[in-house]
């Protein structure tokens, strides 16, 4: 494993920014200019759509448009996104969808849309799948799973309504908390014509530092040849005051690890992020983890890796 080590940043919190500002300057090609494809993107306007999730966060509960997405990433290269769902209301789902297809008329960048689906409802999900597969944004699909029992992903209807993604060639987006892991598992074995990629790393406790059984559970999930992993969320499982690179570094280096480099891809999952870090804090954060890896590997994880999962070029 060539991930570079951090563990000698003794750092304080508030020196944070400033040191990776620093290392950033002293390798090679300036972060500003490293070109990046963001697989995880999302924007809501609660005066338009309805957001149940956000009356019980405050800080999150105004509109996170585009443009507020060009001033967090101004300094970074972004050169594609992909829009994530944003857990929208159910009956507002396909307006989410529409809205954002409108939206990447005027910014080329938005290159794919992953859309929220009902898949609980098993084939009865057909037609609202339909809809979504007839435009050609929709890349894949999502259901949060994280608020769900840890059953939820493995219920029949739930795993007839992913095995239809197949039909579609649309992708399916895992967003869990880790202890829904192990079932995970067995709902990916079951959809062997499905692309799957998990969401922020399966969500680890990374704030107390918690490795198992998410470690050994990541390292099966990864045996499955139908499954990537994506680097993102993981600041908003850290300590959202107190985080350091060397509290997430064991974590990035166990994924890279188990999925390779060929099946990594990053994430801001801005705006939740921002509860936690800046933009560019994250990015740099995972930018410097892997600065030790070659050119080759850096570019699979920032660029092609999402690029081809979500076919951003067809
Ligand atoms: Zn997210």
């Amino acid at each position: 494993m060539r991930v570079a080590s951090v563990l000698d940043w003794g750092l304080t919190s508030w020196s944070k920014q400033v040191t990776l500002t620093l290392i950033s300057y002293q390798r090679g090609t300036p972060v500003e200019k490293f070109p990046i494809i963001d697989t995880h993107v999302h924007l809501w306007n609660p005066k338009q759509l309805r957001y149940p999730w956000l009356d019980k966060v405050p800080a999150l509960n105004r509109p996170y448009l585009l443009k507020d997405y060009i001033s967090a990433s101004g300094e970074l290269a972004i050169k594609s996104m992909v829009f994530m769902e944003c857990d929208v209301h159910m009956d507002d789902g396909l307006k989410e969808a529409e809205w954002i297809t409108e939206l990447a008329k005027t910014e080329p960048k938005i290159k794919g849309i992953v859309a929220y689906a009902p898949l609980e409802r098993g084939e009865q999900a057909e037609p609202f799948i339909e809809k979504l597969a007839n435009n050609p944004l929709v890349k894949g699909l999502r259901r949060l799973i994280q608020y769900e029992s840890t059953d939820f992903c493995i219920e029949p209807e739930f795993v007839s309504g992913v095995r239809m993604l197949s039909r579609y060639g649309l992708s399916f987006d895992i967003c869990i908390f880790h202890p829904q892991l192990s079932n995970t598992i067995r709902l990916v074995e079951q959809c062997p014509d499905v692309q799957f990629v998990l969401d922020h790393i399966g969500k680890p406790d990374i704030k107390n530092q918690l490795f198992d059984p998410w470690k050994q559970e990541i390292k099966r999930l990864a045996t499955l040849p139908n499954v990537c992993c994506k680097i993102s969320g993981m600041v908003t499982e850290a300590d959202f005051k107190t985080w350091m690179p060397t509290d997430l570094q064991p974590y990035i280096e166990h994924v890279i690890t188990c999925f390779g480099f060929d099946r990594v891809m990053y994430g801001s999952d801005w705006p939740v992020a921002t509860q936690a870090s800046s933009y560019l804090l994250w990015f740099r954060t995972l930018k410097n983890a892997v600065s030790g890896c070659s050119a080759e590997e850096q570019q699979k994880l920032f660029q092609s890796n999402g690029s081809r999962f979500y076919r951003l070029n067809s």
